[in-house]
């Protein structure tokens, strides 16, 4: 038998079911999930709404290519439209959150006919290529150089020093309002005003990339709406189809025929199983009022993880259900004492603990987060003594 390829860190759990913001594993041992995948499972694993959709659309109609019209997609835009702020009427329709990535930088390069991208440190956009270039870490990059070359890295959230980095040659700016993977930093306000005014002064585009942020989960539908800085064009992808794969570039209606037939594609993009979840999930979203409820839920998460007791903890960084304890020290040393104690959970840099849970968590789950984080600071701090 062949086995799966190991590039990933195994924890040793065997995870069988899952329901809303719980996973069981094969014990029948339950863990609050503020793992999500990443972030995917924000709606709740097996959330009823999207399994009912999904399961219709299973009987009708899986595989229809772009070339066709089908009631999936019609559903998915209707209920999608619903969701964005007036101006952006085209959305791209891809399969990851790095593709989405992709084909925004390829908008903007055929719009603009520019070489460069400025990306910030710290940043995360993907692994496929021109992705990978502007993403900071370079331990994601070393191995794969040369890749795109015409990158400008600046430092995040340094506002005075956007004038000179954006110039003549830059095609886009390309921007986490909050990185994920890069630690849990939201952006500043007089940061993200820079990049708008300056991106707008010199003819380039503003992508900000909402994979992470997006669909609810800082309080706001997108982010950058916290802020009052509108891009050209943003990216979305995670949790958007309920933990089916999709990503998606969303733009100023103007940029939809930005491509001829055929000079863009992709075979899965806008599958119909996949258009049925997420137009069930952004119905969802608006019906039950998800990016409020996760305001609340995150501001109740952020006091408990602000009042540890521990002197290993720093501060609390993020917004809304996205948030990180920043520590003294290395972050991943605590996901299996987390495990153990019933919480699935992620790192974010290298000193910071990420949690990404859905947004029905309850208070309870709060407090069971809550104590096995204190339980697990409090045991290295016991070994360090
Ligand atoms: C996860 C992520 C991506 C990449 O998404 P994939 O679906 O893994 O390709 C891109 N940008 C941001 C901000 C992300 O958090």
């Amino acid at each position: 038998m062949a086995r799966i390829a190991r590039y990933y860190r195994e924890y040793g759990v065997r995870l069988v079911r899952g329901f809303m913001q719980y996973v069981w594993d094969d014990g029948g041992r339950r863990y609050v999930d503020c793992n999500t995948n990443h972030g995917v499972a924000f709606l709740g694993h097996a959330n009823p709404k999207i399994v009912e959709a999904v399961k219709r659309q299973v009987e009708e109609v899986w595989a229809v290519s772009l070339n066709f019209q089908t009631p999936a997609r019609e559903r998915f835009i209707e209920e999608f439209s619903k969701l964005l702020p007036a101006k952006f009427g085209t959305v791209f329709l891809q399969n990851t959150g790095t593709e989405a990535v992709e084909v925004a930088i390829k908008i903007a390069k055929k719009i603009t006919r520019r070489p460069t991208i400025v990306a910030f440190t710290n940043s995360f956009h993907g692994r496929t290529m021109a992705s990978l270039s502007i993403t900071w870490n370079e331990k994601y990059r070393k191995a794969f150089e040369p890749l795109y070359p015409h990158v400008r890295f600046g430092k995040f959230n340094v506002a005075a020093e956007v004038e000179k980095l954006v110039g003549e040659d830059t095609c886009c700016v390309v921007v986490e309002p909050i990185q994920g993977e890069g630690g849990v930093n939201p952006a500043t306000p007089d940061f993200l005003k820079a990049l708008r005014e300056e991106t707008s002064r010199k003819g380039a585009l503003l992508i900000i990339d909402e994979v992470q942020t997006g669909f609810g989960r800082t309080g706001a539908v997108w982010a950058f709406q916290k802020y009052g800085v509108e891009p050209d064009i943003f990216t979305a992808g995670k949790p958007v189809a309920g933990g089916l794969p999709i990503g998606l570039a969303v733009a100023r209606e103007e940029y939809g025929d930005v491509f001829d037939p055929g000079e863009h594609g992709s075979t899965f993009a806008g599958n119909a199983v996949v258009m049925a979840a997420a137009a069930a999930a952004s119905k969802l979203l608006r019906e039950e009022d998800v990016p409020a409820r996760a305001e609340r839920a995150g501001a109740e998460l952020a006091k408990a993880l602000s009042e540890t007791g521990s002197r290993l903890a720093v501060r609390v960084k993020g917004m809304g259900l996205m948030l990180g304890l920043e520590l003294r020290v290395k972050a991943d040393q605590f996901l299996q004492p987390l495990l153990q104690r019933g919480v699935l959970a992620l790192t974010a840099g290298v000193n910071t603990l990420r949690f990404l849970p859905p947004y029905m968590i309850t208070r309870e789950d709060v407090e069971v987060v809550q104590a096995a984080v204190a339980e697990a600071l409090r045991g290295a701090e016991a070994a360090q003594q």
